[in-house]
């Protein structure tokens, strides 16, 4: 409701992008200039700046906790925020960035998975919540965030997901096309996947909610300002 009248007065909502990133330079020199042209020319009227935000190299990828990380230097100059994986280029008009009260999944339809819906590997809901997903700052609030605990390929996004839905939130999905730049896949049989997976589970008969942006520790070691509203944030986890 609060949604519809801030449209009908002109109110203006400011998205930051936030990217996770290390080592996957290639992607990031196509990814910048591409969506710096993608989005002015699909959305004229968006308001938005772009965080990289990149993990030193010492520990496992930690996705869940740099996006709280990028949120939390974000906040205060956005209204919703964007997870967006460096390896996923929007190809049209179906790729809507505009501002949603809900958490929202936008890369639905992926190249390579031959343009089928991706419903995640929980496909009784459709659960899949990656790659390029939008949620208002006030949702990511209530979630708390996404789990810091995930290190290593996991299921942080399904981890958000259902920490949104235990605290009633409600999920849409746009219809979104995404070019996936390729790379080399992470091997899901290692240690640190099945951890993952049976953290997910311990959690979900747990609060799932009780760490995240509540308990959020970092460092920041470096801010550049690459371009006019492109940020790349080195930060020690
Ligand atoms: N990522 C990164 N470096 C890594 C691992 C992940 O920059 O070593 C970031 C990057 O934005 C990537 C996203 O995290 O697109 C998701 O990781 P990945 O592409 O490995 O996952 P998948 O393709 O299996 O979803
Ligand atoms: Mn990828």
């Amino acid at each position: 409701m609060i949604a519809f009248f801030k449209k009908l007065l002109g109110f203006k909502y400011r998205l930051a992008i936030l990217v996770p990133y290390r080592d996957r330079e290639a992607h990031l020199a196509e990814f910048i200039p591409y969506m710096k042209e993608f989005l002015p020319k699909r959305h004229p009227n968006l308001i938005f700046q772009i965080y990289i935000i990149e993990q030193t190299p010492e520990k496992l990828f930690n996705r869940g906790k740099l996006m709280n990380i990028g949120y939390t230097i974000a906040k205060e100059n956005c209204d919703y925020i964007c997870f967006h994986d460096v390896d996923m280029l929007p190809e049209d008009s179906s790729c809507n960035y505009s501002y949603s009260s809900h958490p929202t999944q936008l890369a639905t339809y992926l190249d390579r998975w031959g343009y089928r819906e991706v419903l995640g590997s929980w496909v009784v809901q459709k659960s899949y919540w990656g790659g390029v997903t939008i949620i208002p700052n006030d949702c990511y609030q209530i979630a708390n965030g996404f789990s810091n605990d995930y290190w290593g390929w996991g299921p942080e996004d399904k981890d958000l997901h259902d920490r949104c839905i235990k605290q009633g939130l409600t999920f849409k999905r746009r219809l979104g096309r995404y070019r996936c730049l390729d790379h080399k896949r992470t091997d899901k049989a290692s240690p640190s996947v099945r951890k993952n997976a049976d953290l997910l589970q311990t959690r979900l008969h747990g609060d799932i909610c009780k760490e995240g942006l509540s308990n959020l520790e970092y460092t920041v070691l470096e801010e550049k300002t690459l371009e006019p509203d492109v940020f790349f944030i080195t930060v020690d986890l």
